[in-house]
């Protein structure tokens, strides 16, 4: 999580990004001190008078080029940190942009007895740039804070009320698109300002400090990916039922301190195939054994369907069948797939950059049956493309993603989701990468 604090001089942003920092158990960064310690120089005074502003700028990019990949941070940034758009290009990637507002008066006063600030010598000529830079803090500000007559305490109160923070946490985490799926939901929506999406690379030994990190901060939604989603089960306070039944919990909700567990993998696939077709009493053939596979064949049971498993390690094939209570297949022996209703890819066979391959025999495949990859990248599998040739219907992975992602965002933010504009961003995303 990294939190980004613009504003003029005398705004408050090294005040505040060290009581904030402390409050969330988050690392400060003062770019000015960054600054300052590659300068040479002893001040930023003497960097401004012996350098020249354009030397200045140059450091601070510099700085802000190395901070790219800082997560877990609150960056509290130097007044003219607008000017160069590179700057924040640098650092806002992940981040919540948050400028501290305050009048020119309320500067005036804050400033009047220090001597150090190289660009307030000349109230005339300051007022000229607090003028100018207004437009600049609010085009990249993601949350304003008025913070005329508040004291510290209550400038940092106001920042945690106002930010509702939803976290992915992973490990690998970059490829994920959840982020940007939300965060495309908060702008549809028009609540961008409430609500931030953001991911952090957590490892398996930081999960402990990064859910009580979660109850300290306030986090409203955690969505757990590989490897965290059966570690941080015991973690958690509560379970929903059928995430207790699958055993992974990718959605956990912050209700009032209270940290739930549910998973909405199974309703992403469930949500998607029932779109196409009615599942109770349908027969499915599973080829997975995996996280994905667990979520999907317990909602198909759930869903009153018939599953068999197949995968390629036949224990873990005995083994989720045993616990579920549904068949188990043979790999060597796929015939029987001909006569099943739904058939579904819950591997990551077929997806970039083995994009060729597929686990079910084309000529299996039958135009009254349904298919589901859960492989969303590409969008057309080589599954989902023979499945359209043999007259089958067809659900891509990406149904799956988007709607797992639906049913977070409404138990997150207790808002209907806007499916369209979640939809769009994310074929906008695959589209441009493949
Ligand atoms: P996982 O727990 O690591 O399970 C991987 C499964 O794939 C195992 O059953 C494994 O079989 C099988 N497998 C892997 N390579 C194979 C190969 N070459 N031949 C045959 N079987 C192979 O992973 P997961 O979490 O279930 O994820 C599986 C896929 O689902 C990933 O591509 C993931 O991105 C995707 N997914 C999509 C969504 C969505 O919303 N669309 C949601 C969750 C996951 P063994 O047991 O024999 O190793």
């Amino acid at each position: 999580m990294k939190l980004i604090l613009i504003g003029f001089m005398g705004s408050g942003k090294s005040s505040v990004g060290r009581t904030l920092a402390k409050k969330l158990q988050l690392e400060l960064v003062e770019l000015d001190r960054l600054v300052l310690k590659s300068s040479g120089r002893k001040s930023i005074k003497e960097i401004f008078e012996r350098d020249g502003e354009t030397r200045f700028r140059e450091l601070e990019i510099a700085q802000a080029k190395k901070l790219k990949n800082k997560n877990q941070a609150v960056i509290a940034t130097g007044g003219g940190v607008v000017l160069n758009r590179i700057i924040l290009d640098w650092l806002r990637p992940g981040s919540q942009v948050i400028w501290l507002k305050a009048g020119f008066n309320t500067i005036t006063a804050r400033l009047k007895n220090d001597f150090t600030r190289p660009l307030f010598k000349n109230q005339a000529a300051a007022h000229k740039l607090f003028s100018f830079r207004q437009p600049l803090y609010r085009r990249y500000a993601d949350t304003i804070i008025e913070t005329d007559n508040l004291t510290i305490d209550q400038v940092v109160e106001q920042i945690r009320q106002k930010i509702k923070i939803c976290l992915i946490i992973g490990d690998p985490v970059s490829h994920s698109l959840s982020p940007l799926m939300h965060n495309a939901a908060y702008k549809a929506l028009e609540i961008g300002h409430g609500f931030v999406f953001l991911a952090s690379q957590v490892k398996p030994a930081e999960l402990k400090t990064t859910i009580k990190m979660v109850r300290v901060v306030g986090v409203r939604g955690l969505t757990c990916t590989i490897p965290h989603k059966t570690a941080v089960i015991p973690l958690l306070d509560r379970l929903d039922p059928v995430a207790e039944k699958i055993g992974a919990v990718n959605t956990v909700v912050n209700d009032h301190g209270q940290l739930i567990g549910y998973n909405t993998d199974w309703l992403g696939a469930i949500t998607a195939l029932e779109k196409v077709t009615k599942l109770k009493n349908k027969s499915a053939a599973v080829f997975g054994a995996g996280g994905a596979a667990r979520a999907i064949v317990f909602g198909l049971l759930k869903q009153g369907a018939k599953v068999t498993v197949f995968n390629r390690s036949v224990e873990k094939a005995w083994s989720l069948s045993r616990e579920a209570g549904c068949q188990c297949g043979f790999s060597n022996n796929l015939e029987p797939i001909k006569t099943m209703d739904i058939i579904i890819n819950a591997t990551s066979v077929g997806m970039v950059p083995q994009i060729n391959q597929s686990l079910v025999p084309k000529e299996l495949i039958r135009p009254h049956q349904v298919v589901l990859d859960v492989v969303y990248a590409p969008h057309q599998t080589k599954l989902l493309k023979d499945a359209t040739a043999q007259g089958a219907k067809i659900v891509p992975g990406l149904d799956m993603l988007l709607y797992q992602g639906t049913a977070q965002f409404e138990l997150y933010t207790g808002r209907r989701a806007p499916v369209s504009a979640m939809r769009r961003v994310l074929i906008k995303y695959l589209q441009n990468q493949l």
